[in-house]
C-alpha cells in the first residue's frame, strides 16, 4: 500500500469538491438543460452515465457513444469538467477519445478484479486523467483498495475513491448501507487519498441527500457526487434520488463545513473521556462473555442447545426498547446486540467442544 500514499490531490482546489449531474444522459436536451442550470449554480464538474449497468436485461442501458458528443458540448458551452462511468476497455478508449476529464468506475465493476485490470491496462499512457473508484457492492475494503491499486499501478496519480454504500438484502432506510467505518478505515490506510461521498446512491431518496451530505462533511470527506436532473420525476433511471439543480444548489449552500483539523483543549478532554468509556465498554463486554461461558458450561452439563431463540428475541426486544428510550437508534442497537450474540455463541461453542476450559 505504501506507494498509493503518494497520490496527488485532484487539482481542483475548492473543498468540498462537488460533482453533479444526472444518473444517466438521456437526450441532448436533458443533458444540456441540466448542465447549463448546474453551471449557473456554480457547479464545476458535470457527471452523466452513458453506459448504465442494469441489474436485469431490458432496462435502459444508457445512450452509449451518442452521449459522449453531448458531454463534449457541455464542456464547450459551460466550461465544466466532465465525468462518466467506464466499465470496459472499449468504454475507456471511447471516453478518452472524446476528452472526458474524469472517469469513474462503478460499484459492480470495482468488485471484479479482471474488469479492473482490463480498465487499468487501457489507462496506461493517460496519466493526466483523474480516475475515481467507487466502493465494490460488497463491503470488502481489500477489494476496494485492490481496485485503486490497479489504477495506481497503471500510472494514474489523480486518483480518488467514491463511497456509495453497500448493497444488502431486505428493506432498510437507506438504499445502500453506508457502513461509515469502511471509508474511515480507507482514510486511515491511505491518508492522502481523496474520498468523495455519493449521498444519492447511499440514500436512494432525494430527501436523504442533504442529511447524508452533511454527515459526509462532518466526517471529513473531500467532496460529494450528487445526482441532479432538470426533471427528476421523469428521469429514465434513479428518479427517486435525483434533485433539480436549484435544490442541489440549496443543499450545497446549506452544508456546514467544519474545520476538522482544529484541536482545542476541550476536544482533548472529551477525547480522553471517550478513551476511558471505550475501555470500560470493553471490560464490561468481557465480563458479559465470562457469564456466557458459564452458561455454556451449564448447557453442556444439561445437554441443552447453545442458541435459545426465544430468549434471544426477548433480549433484542427489551434492549432495543431501552436504547430507543435513551435516544439511540433501534437499528444501531440491533446491530450491536447481534454482534455480541454472535461472539457469545462462538465462545459457548468453544466451551461445549472443550476448547476452552478456563471459564
Ligand atoms: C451511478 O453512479 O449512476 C451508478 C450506477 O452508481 P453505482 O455504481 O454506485 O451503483
Ligand atoms: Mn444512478
Amino acid at each position: 500500500m505504501e506507494d498509493l500514499q503518494s497520490i496527488s490531490p485532484m487539482g481542483i482546489d475548492n473543498k468540498p469538491m462537488i460533482i453533479a449531474g444526472p444518473c444517466s444522459a438521456e437526450t441532448e436536451e436533458q443533458v444540456m438543460n441540466t448542465a447549463i442550470n448546474l453551471a449557473n449554480n456554480g457547479i464545476k464538474i458535470f457527471r452523466a452515465g452513458i453506459w448504465k449497468p442494469r441489474t436485469k436485461p431490458g432496462g435502459f442501458e444508457g445512450v452509449g457513444q451518442d452521449g459522449l458528443e453531448w458531454l463534449k458540448q457541455v464542456k464547450e458551452k459551460t466550461g465544466m469538467y466532465t465525468a462518466t462511468e467506464v466499465a470496459t476497455k472499449a468504454h475507456v478508449e471511447a471516453a478518452l477519445e472524446a476528452g472526458v476529464d474524469i472517469l469513474w468506475i462503478g460499484a459492480r465493476t470495482s468488485a471484479n478484479p479482471f474488469a479492473m485490470q482490463e480498465i487499468a491496462d487501457s489507462l496506461v499512457g493517460h496519466e493526466d486523467k483523474t480516475v475515481l473508484v467507487k466502493n465494490p457492492v460488497n463491503p470488502d475494503i481489500e477489494l476496494w483498495i485492490g481496485a485503486l491499486q490497479r489504477i495506481y499501478n497503471a500510472g494514474i496519480r489523480k486518483l480518488g475513491a467514491i463511497h456509495r454504500g453497500f448493497s444488502t438484502y431486505g428493506k432498510h432506510l437507506y438504499r445502500n448501507q453506508p457502513q461509515w467505518h469502511i471509508p474511515i478505515e480507507l482514510r486511515r490506510r491511505i491518508p492522502n487519498l481523496p474520498i468523495i461521498c455519493d449521498p444519492s446512491h447511499i440514500g436512494g431518496l432525494r430527501e436523504l441527500v442533504a442529511p447524508i451530505s452533511q454527515q459526509a462533511m462532518d466526517m471529513g470527506f473531500d467532496g460529494l457526487i450528487i445526482e441532479s436532473h432538470c426533471e427528476p420525476d421523469c428521469a429514465w433511471s434513479d428518479k427517486n434520488q435525483q434533485v433539480t439543480p436549484d435544490v442541489l444548489n440549496f443543499i450545497v449552500n446549506m452544508l456546514v463545513i467544519r474545520d476538522t483539523s482544529q484541536t482545542t483543549e476541550n476536544l482533548t478532554i472529551l477525547r480522553q473521556q471517550i478513551d476511558n468509556i471505550d475501555n470500560e465498554l470493553i471490560e464490561i463486554l468481557n465480563k458479559r462473555m465470562r457469564v456466557c461461558r458459564e452458561i455454556g458450561q451449564y448447557k453442556k452439563e444439561h445437554h441443552m442447545q447453545v442458541v435459545q431463540t426465544g430468549r434471544y428475541d426477548d433480549i433484542l426486544r427489551s434492549r432495543i426498547k431501552l436504547a430507543e428510550e435513551m435516544g439511540m437508534s433501534g437499528d444501531f442497537m440491533k446491530v450491536v446486540l447481534q454482534a455480541i450474540h454472535e461472539e457469545s455463541v462462538r465462545q459457548q461453542i468453544e466451551v461445549l467442544n472443550g476448547k476452552r476450559t478456563n471459564l
